[in-house]
């Protein structure tokens, strides 16, 4: 049976150069970068060379970037030192983000006692801007957070205007940019945004490394102490080869990056018109999405929810539902619930999300499976 892998908006496939480069490091370079003999030194290098390469592909500087276990740390880390070490007495943000951002706001509200605002949504994912004024003009120390792609529906944030309209209230703008960071182009100069976070494994690099941008002078203050890496924000051992290999996987993200998502693109396009054949009736959810993610709510009776991902893997066909499944009940995705209304949240939704290692043949099998329901 063929297997077909489209859930690339969960994860990725490592590019084989990365996992090359990561085993060389793992087997010759071992040396702790912190040590100060020929063996830490070498490491070192590697390190920073990672960190270099990483800053220039989206025009930081090196000492901006800090490395972090996963993009969940980072957003962790820089809402909470915001609140913590910044005096932020308001975090805005959007009922569609992903938990590492939502339950974090809402921790800090417990602890801290922080305010925590949602900006009004469109129906088509968008978030509203006026809405968003609205919520800046009261005068409050604030940290607007709002992810730039999406993951569930792939929806794009215009990060220009909204990096623009939160600085001039005053306000310091966070970006979970874990789906977008070497997907498409940023430039943190002229967006002139305060902080970003990224996770490798989104961009064909390997689990367990991520790094948060933070805009020079920010005043960030570290979420772990005990080691003076990362310039004391964020303790413990750099993982050389995890981030050597992030540094590699974002590089290549980027030098392919055109050819890339212009054949991504035609894939997803193709899946569309299967689907509008085959289910003349389904809905895209979310407009102006980007180019690996689609959304799609199936013109399938309801009872098929709870079955639909079931019955795809039986087939071998890998995709996810905007909604996850516990204990047996099929819980709507806070992200569709947000955006649809009550009738079709309970319908069956499937998001497919798309890579370079993706071909036609793929979108073939996912229809011939859905065909078969
Ligand atoms: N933010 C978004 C938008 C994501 O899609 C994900 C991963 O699913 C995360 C954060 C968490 O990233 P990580 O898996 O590196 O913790």
């Amino acid at each position: 049976m063929k297997k077909v892998y489209l859930d690339n908006a969960s994860t990725t496939q490592i590019r084989s150069e990365v996992v090359s480069e990561m085993i060389k490091i793992l087997s010759e370079d071992f040396g702790n970068p912190s040590s100060t003999h020929g063996y830490g030194r070498s490491a070192k290098v590697l390190l920073e060379t990672a960190r270099k390469s990483i800053a220039k592909q989206i025009n930081a500087t090196a000492p901006e970037i800090i490395f972090t276990s996963c993009g969940t740390e980072a957003n962790n880390w820089i809402l909470r030192s915001a609140v913590k070490d910044l005096g932020v007495e308001r975090i805005i943000t959007s009922k569609i983000e992903h938990h590492a951002v939502l339950h974090t706001a809402e921790v800090l509200k417990q602890e801290f006692g922080i305010q925590v605002d949602f900006v009004t949504l469109k129906s088509n994912g968008e978030i509203d801007f006026t809405d968003l004024v609205e919520l800046l003009s009261q005068n409050k120390r604030t940290l607007v957070s709002l992810m730039h792609v999406n993951n569930e529906i792939g929806t794009i944030l215009n990060l220009e205007k909204a990096v623009r309209i939160t600085h001039d209230y005053n306000a310091l703008f966070h970006s979970d940019t874990v789906q977008s960071i070497g997907k498409t182009e940023i430039n943190v100069q002229e967006l002139g945004i305060d902080f970003l976070v990224s996770s490798a494994h989104k961009f064909h690099g390997p689990k367990g490394v991520g790094f948060a941008y933070v805009k020079k002078n920010a005043g960030i203050q570290p979420l772990f102490f005990g080691g003076e890496q990362e310039k004391g924000l964020r303790a413990g051992t750099e993982a050389v080869h995890q981030i050597v290999g992030m540094a590699k996987a974002l590089e290549l993200a980027y030098q392919h990056l055109k050819e890339e998502s212009a054949y991504i693109a035609s894939l997803k396009k193709y899946a569309i018109e299967c689907l509008e054949i085959d289910f003349p009736q389904m809905k895209i959810n979310g407009e102006e999405t980007l180019y690996n993610i689609l959304n799609v709510v199936l013109p399938l009776p309801e009872d098929k929810t709870s079955m639909l991902l079931f019955h795809l893997d039986m087939k071998g066909v890998a995709v996810s539902r905007g909604s996850a499944c516990q204990s047996g009940s099929v819980k709507p995705s806070h992200v569709l619930a947000e955006i649809l209304d009550s009738e079709e949240v309970k319908k069956p939704s499937l998001r497919v999300s798309f890579s370079h290692y993706n071909t036609k043949e793929d979108v073939d099998v996912l229809m011939d499976a859905l065909r078969s329901i």
